[in-house]
Formats: C-alpha cells, structure tokens, sequence
C-alpha cells in the first residue's frame, strides 16, 4: 500500500502538471459515478494535496475530489496518445486538461467528491499529517492517549486517526528505529517514547518525500520485508508476524527490539537500561557498541533531511 511519502509524491506530479489548467473532460466510473459532484467543463484546477494517504484534488467550482488508493491504487498522467499502462476497465477517474494531458486514477479503494464547505468526513477524521511541514505532534500525542492502552503500537502507528501517514514499511521502520517491540502495548510504552516514535516517523517520512527508492538506513530498509535476513545492526534474524485486525506483516528484530513484559520500566534510544539488559541477555551489547552502530545505521539518513 502506497504510504505517505508517495502519496505526497504523487500529489507533487499531479498538482504540477494540472494546477491552473482546466478542465476538458471528467469522468467518474464504478459506484461512486451515479450521483457524485462534478467539477463543470472549464473549471480550473486550483491544487493537488496530499493529507496522510488521501490524495486532494480541488477546482475553482468548489468540488474536490478525494481518493484514497488503498492495496492497488495509482494515478497516472498521459500525454494525448499515449497508452495506459493498466486496463481502461479499473480506471475509476479519468481528469483531462486544456494542453492534452489527462490524469487517470485505477483501483483506487476510494473515491468521492464533495462541493464547497463539505468536506470529504474520512479526512477530517485524520490525525496531523506526519508528511507534512509542521505537524502537530501534541496533537497526534493526545489522540494515541485516547487509544485503549491495550492496543498493540504497530496497530496505533497504522491508525490515521492517530496521525496520518504511516503505512506498514514505516510501522515496523520506526519501531526498529525507536528499539521497541511493535507488539508492546502503547499503555506500556515508556512516556517519553511516544513522542519520540512520532517524531521519528516525521524523518523517516520526510527523508522520502523526494527519492524514488524509500530508504531508512543506509542500504534500503532496516526490518521491512526482510524476514529471516540478518539484522543490519547485530545479525539477528529478522521476524515477522501478522498484527491486527488487518492482519498486516510486522518486521522486528528480537535482539533490538526486545519483548516489554513489564508496564513502562525506563528506557531511551541512547542508554539502554540494566533492566532492559537483563531481560536482552541473547546478545550482550554494550551502551558504547550501540551508540556506535546507531550513528552509521538508523541515525545517519533520518537526521539529514531535517535541515532542508
Ligand atoms: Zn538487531
């Protein structure tokens, strides 16, 4: 599933290429089509947003057009002759511009479209946008605090009405960034470790906004899809396992990230803990080892992008 970064990524091609041009033809297709809003022929594109993974796009009639590209989603943008690269029959929007470019939407697990002071409900409900340039981390902290303190942190990562962007890579990414085991229940969570994830799924997030190869550490992904794999800080096999109602793969690294039995004992990124050692005692690591392996792995790439 396409996560925030790509989203914005998206949101980026297509706001270039259709802001400010109008409309020529607009074409709604599937469930949404019967009785859905339409911008008129001739209404100008005035942006193309991105808010967590639901992508915007509104006209100087007041309609926008929400979709949401769920598991098999994309958006394409074609010149006049060119061919689709997916059958005509998932196109479910088809937005084509003065100048010949069209935008075309396939399998998108939503679409809809409203007019004026109505907006689209599935947004509004968001949590602040991880992607974007100033989120409102007090915020997304109050609404984790209101989750039921039984809830497994990789499934409070995954809730966009917690805060939106995270999908499935970044979850278990920022869990390995964060050394904490993603099915720690968040009532359990040291206190300051919630800000501290979200702050960190912020620079991971941001770091690629504008690469075309997600990466969280030098190489790629630190646990992503890498079950079995050592782990590229202490060699440990990957794990993997399916989380939440979803039933989504969760990557972690039993070693970095041991298992919390125990509600909320201290702990931060920097200085593991005597009572984190004693329950970690597969692989001795020290304090100095850790800070040194951070520095090249998960440190390097999530804090250059803080200064752009
Ligand atoms: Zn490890």
């Amino acid at each position: 599933m396409p996560e925030g970064d790509t989203i914005h990524r998206i949101a980026r091609s297509l706001h270039a290429a259709l802001a400010g041009t109008r409309v020529r033809r607009f074409e709604l297709r599937g469930r949404a089509a019967p009785r859905a809003e339409r911008p008129r022929s001739g209404a100008t594109v005035t942006g193309v947003e991105a808010r967590g993974k639901h992508l915007l796009i509104a006209f100087d009639d007041g309609v926008v057009l929400h979709t949401h590209l769920g598991l098999h989603g994309s958006w394409h943008l074609y010149r006049r002759d060119d061919r689709w690269k997916r059958p005509g029959t998932q196109a479910r929007v088809i937005l084509e511009v003065d100048g010949g470019t069209t935008a075309v939407c396939f399998a998108p697990s939503l679409v809809e479209t409203t007019r004026g002071a109505q907006r689209p409900r599935l947004v509004d409900d968001l949590g602040p946008d991880l992607c974007g340039d100033d989120p409102d981390l007090d915020d997304a902290l109050a609404r984790l605090a209101r989750l039921d303190p039984a809830t497994e942190l990789g499934v409070a990562l995954l809730d966009q009405r917690v805060a939106a962007g995270i999908g499935n890579v970044y979850k278990s990414e920022v869990c390995f960034a964060c050394r904490v085991d993603p099915f720690t229940p968040v009532g359990a969570l040291d206190p300051k470790l919630p800000r501290t994830l979200l702050e960190t799924a912020c620079r991971l997030l941001r770091a690629n906004l504008t690469t075309g190869r997600r990466r969280t550490v030098d190489g790629g992904l630190a646990v992503y899809g890498r079950a079995r794999r050592p782990c590229r800080r202490c060699g440990t096999p990957i794990r993997t396992r399916r989380q939440g109602e979803g039933a989504r793969s969760t990557y972690w690294c039993p070693t970095c990230q041991p298992a919390r039995r125990a509600p909320a004992s201290r702990r931060s990124e920097s200085t593991p803990t005597t009572a984190n050692a004693a329950t970690d005692q597969t692989k001795p690591t020290s304090p100095a080892a850790r800070t040194s392996t951070d520095a090249t792995n998960a440190g390097t790439p999530t804090r250059t992008p803080r200064r752009k």
